[in-house]
């Protein structure tokens, strides 16, 4: 499948809760804190850009409307 757009998820809206991670078929998002040793908040963050066939399930699963789809990146 050719891929058109990338997640950019928004720090801000992002709770990591988890649920894209969940939800990603290829396993490319995971939680990661803002500070290391597992301090500070936790945010999606997409690790394997390569990894994302562009599928969107984290844009539709997010409830907090963290995760935008980005073209041309
Ligand atoms: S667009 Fe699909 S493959 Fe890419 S991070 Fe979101 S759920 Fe995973
Ligand atoms: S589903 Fe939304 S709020 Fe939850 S971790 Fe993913 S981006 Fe963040």
């Amino acid at each position: 499948m050719r891929r058109t757009a990338l997640p950019l998820v928004d720090p801000d809206r992002c709770t990591g809760c988890g649920r894209c991670v969940a939800a990603c078929p290829p396993h490319v998002l995971w939680l990661e804190t803002e500070k290391p040793n597992g301090m500070g908040d936790k945010h999606a963050v997409l690790h394997d850009e390569p990894g994302c066939t562009g599928c969107a399930k984290c844009v539709v699963v997010c409830p907090f409307e963290a995760v935008s789809m980005v073209r041309g990146r």
